[in-house]
């Protein structure tokens, strides 16, 4: 049985779908941000803070856990700015309760989601995982403490683990069941889409002065359902033990400036957006675009749908719960 840490939340959520097809799955979430109504039904679902101590105590005594995937956390670059104590308390604090008890239980496999804003400012156009990891915001900065924890803990007690740094998820699964659904939406795709479905008066863009060829921000997108299968083949490579430890980049390899988001969501969907010009936004670097190539390397996986295919399957979703 795998325990889904998070799993009633946008990433979370489409992991479970596809992991309930070849695994026993538990899903231990607070609901803080996630809806209950997206977790798989064939999935256990149990509300409880991955803090408490007690909470994770009843679950790994109960069920016969080999692995843990780790989605529960606060991930708003601007939030982390200004609340910085929230992300260290929920993301890594939180996290070292969880290891603690799975340790206690002898569960030694672990997925941890981290991201893109663990490199900072990159000095290269494509980032590897051999790129410098100097995070700008404290969101970042949580993410690669957990990192360094997880290389400490594998060296001293045998965990085994995978790291998975996302770029910019987005779209939606084709069951049409679950989506992106985020209250306050910040994210940039279904900001858009909202606006063309008459939401929102219009689309701020957060700077058209950075050092990009149109002036916006560059960022890697990848469709949720290929985040969700890299997951299950990190997964796989753990329970098989054919990887001790790892830290894969997760993106499409190709960057798309926020302007070029705009253009291809009103190409998929037939509507025009109004698009107003703002100030950038605190802690946004202005490129950021994965090398996928060492996980393709390592265990065969690619990201297999594109811009459009993002666009397309989150403009079903939201016209779908509107
Ligand atoms: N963005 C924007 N307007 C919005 C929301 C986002 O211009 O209303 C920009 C944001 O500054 C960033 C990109 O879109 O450059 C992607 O932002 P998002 O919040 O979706 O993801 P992040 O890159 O912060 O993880």
């Amino acid at each position: 049985m795998i325990l889904v840490v998070g799993g009633a939340g946008y990433i979370g959520s489409h992991l479970v779908e596809e992991l309930v097809k070849s695994h026993e799955v538990v899903v231990l979430d607070n609901l803080s941000t996630g809806h209950e109504r997206s977790v798989d039904s064939r999935a256990i679902f149990v509300k409880g803070d991955l803090g408490s101590q007690e909470d994770l105590e009843t679950i790994f005594s109960k069920y016969p856990i080999k692995g843990v995937m780790h989605f529960a956390a606060n991930s708003l670059v601007g939030e982390s700015v200004v609340d910085p104590l929230k992300y260290y308390e929920n993301n890594v604090a939180a996290t070292l309760t969880l290891l603690k008890v799975m340790l206690k239980h002898d569960v030694k496999n672990f997925i941890f989601s981290s991201t893109a804003a663990t490199y900072g400012i990159p000095d290269t156009d494509i980032i590897s995982e051999k790129n410098p990891t100097l995070p700008i915001n404290p969101y970042g900065q949580s993410k690669l403490m957990v990192e360094n924890i997880l290389s400490d803990f594998a060296s001293a007690y045998d965990l085994r683990y995978v790291v998975l740094r996302y770029f910019n998820a987005a779209g939606a699964s084709s069951s049409g069941k679950i989506g992106e659904m985020h209250d306050p939406e910040t994210h940039l795709v279904p900001i858009i889409l909202q606006h063309l479905l008459g939401q929102r008066e219009q689309i701020s863009v957060f700077g058209d002065d950075y050092d990009t060829p149109d002036g916006t921000c560059i960022r890697d997108y990848i469709h949720v359902t290929d985040l969700a299968s890299a997951h299950i083949a990190a997964l796989e490579s753990l329970l098989s033990e054919k990887i001790q430890t790892a830290i894969y980049n997760l993106g499409n390899g190709h960057g798309y400036s926020v302007k070029e988001v705009i253009n291809t969501c009103e190409k998929v969907t037939g509507r025009k957006a109004n698009v107003v010009m703002s100030e950038r936004r605190a802690g946004d670097p202005a490129r950021l675009v994965a090398s996928s190539e060492k996980i393709q390397q390592a265990l065969g996986w690619k990201a297999e749908r594109n811009l459009d295919n993002i666009i397309a399957s989150a403009w079903e979703w939201h016209k779908h719960i509107n």
